[in-house]
């Protein structure tokens, strides 16, 4: 088919630039709170600094430098001796000094990689550079579109939100390739602390897309960077989530092959991701970096780092912590996975983990916890401070106090939504020590009804065992444990 020809003679190659927000208390050059309050007014959390106003000096927040070093570590980078700030030129409502501070050519983590997995390979993506910079403010045009506004508000609450901008080489070769990568990327972060992807914005990424021709890869995949550069490629814009950079890309290549099937060129642009069409639409000719007359930022001396890196330490990372737990608690790679998908969880589960046995602590948290929670849109981190309830929820359950369908169907549940303590439930619901003396007479009573069965059970019929199960489930609504039923009914019928 025509799709196929297309792509049979051109590999898809993408590069990502990746701009996250560092959680640190305040922003980057001033004491302001990166932390949005509760429908807060716009441009209350500002200072003359972050304002642009004359005069006002930059002092560099050290925890945004922390947390740029742990990155710089947990991707392998290399950080140099020195660093060093500049300004990139450029004027547009969100950024009233009229040029962002950024770093250039002496970046703060260089030369870094990360492993990902997608479609059953794993990859070294190579990093280029990470830097820190700061966010602009946020615009907003009233009527909803730049295109039908009567005006636009400018809120500079978030500028001066410390950002770090990871620019890849241009190293996968699929859509699939970069959501894997921005997972992986984000999972990182998650475990190194200085990332909430869960606040909105804190994950905004261009991708850069190109169709290199087949002659120009080598066997073993490689391009040179002379085919790289010559390759014209589209830079798509506005893209914020990891399905939404697999859509942006995948419509993306279908576009250039058949801009290319119809024998024009590619244009060398910056294109927009429309995420509710599902387009992406051209923005504006791609701006060179002379346009932006990067100089030194002479307000902010140079910073040596060589030692931050020996006198900051990192946690264990994703996959060497999911690598220690299939050793040490004998897990498949599917739990593994689940246990480890973020740090929280994993923290959750060896504090478990200590307690019981690691397969009834996986199956706990792995399944029935994260199976709740998820269900009900909540996070570990809402419930990290209940370990000890979930911890004697478990402990009920291998005591055989409360049986496992309770546990999981009922005392679970309600500990979730009514955040009650498991006595509480369990209490309420009466499903203590007298819910077993209510199975045990169910057993009793099921025996005594049905004569029948029970001689056909001592005569060797199986199938009637499975019946008396049945009535005793009946008879106690469906809360008890059917493997304990006929555990109880064989011990009654053969003692
Ligand atoms: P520019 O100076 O135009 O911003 P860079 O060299 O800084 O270009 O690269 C920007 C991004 O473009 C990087 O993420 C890089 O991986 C990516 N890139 C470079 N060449 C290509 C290409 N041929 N196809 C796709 N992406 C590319
Ligand atoms: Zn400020
Ligand atoms: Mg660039």
């Amino acid at each position: 088919m025509s799709t196929q020809a297309a792509t049979a003679e051109r590999t898809v190659v993408i590069g990502l630039e990746v701009h996250v927000q560092l959680e640190t208390d305040t922003k980057i050059f001033c004491g302001c709170s990166t932390e949005p309050g509760d429908d807060e007014e716009p441009n209350t959390r500002t200072c003359p600094t972050c304002l642009g106003l004359p005069g006002a000096l930059p002092v560099l927040n050290e925890g945004a430098v922390e947390a740029a070093v742990k990155i710089g570590k947990a991707i392998d980078a290399e950080i140099p001796e020195t660093t060093t700030f500049h300004r990139k030129n450029y004027y547009y409502p969100d950024l009233p000094k009229n040029f962002q501070l950024t770093q250039y050519d002496a970046p703060i983590c260089q030369a870094g990689e990360l492993e990902v997995r997608a479609d059953d390979e794993t990859r070294t993506i190579g990093i280029t550079r990470a830097h820190l910079e700061e966010d602009p403010g946020s615009i907003q045009h009233a009527g909803g579109s730049i295109e039908n506004a009567t005006h636009t508000l400018v809120n500079y609450n978030r500028a001066g939100t410390p950002l770090m901008e990871i620019v890849t080489e241009p190293d996968f070769r699929s859509p699939a390739e970069t959501r894997a990568f921005l997972a992986k990327l984000e999972e990182v972060l998650e475990y190194l602390g200085v990332f909430d992807p869960t606040r909105d914005g804190s994950l905004r990424v261009d991708a850069n897309v190109s169709l290199v021709s087949e002659e120009d890869v080598a066997d073993d995949g490689t391009i040179t960077d002379e085919a790289l550069a010559a390759a014209n490629r589209a830079e798509v814009k506005n893209i914020s989530s990891h399905k939404g950079a697999e859509q942006a890309l995948a419509y993306e290549v279908t576009r250039q092959e058949n801009v290319l099937r119809r024998g024009r060129e590619i244009e060398q642009e910056t294109r927009h991701w429309d995420e509710a069409r599902g387009v992406t639409v051209s923005m504006r000719s791609k701006e060179a970096e002379k346009d932006y007359r990067y100089f030194r930022e002479a307000d902010l001396p140079a910073l040596e780092v060589a030692d931050w890196k020996d006198r900051i330490a990192i946690p264990e990372l994703p996959d060497a912590r999911r690598e220690r737990f299939r050793e040490e608690y004998g897990l498949d790679r599917e739990a593994a996975s689940k246990l480890t998908s973020t740090k929280a969880v994993a923290d959750f589960f060896e504090d478990i983990a200590g307690e019981f046995d690691p397969d009834l602590a996986a199956t706990w948290v792995a399944d029935n916890l994260l199976g709740e929670l998820n269900y009900r849109e909540m996070q570990i981190t809402d419930v990290e401070g209940r370990l000890g309830e979930f911890t004697r929820l478990i402990e009920l359950v291998a005591a055989e106090e409360l049986t496992v369908k309770n546990a999981e169907e009922v005392v679970l549940r309600e500990m979730l939504d009514e955040g009650d303590d498991p006595e509480t439930v369990i209490e309420r619901e009466g499903l203590g020590k007298a819910e077993s003396d209510e199975v045990e007479s169910a057993v009793e009573a099921a025996i005594e009804e049905n004569p029948d069965a029970v001689a056909d059970y001592r005569d060797g019929d199986e199938g009637a065992i499975n019946f008396l199960v049945g009535q005793v489930m009946q008879a106690t609504g469906g809360s008890a444990d059917p493997g304990d039923v006929n555990g109880l009914l064989r011990e009654e019928l053969d003692g």
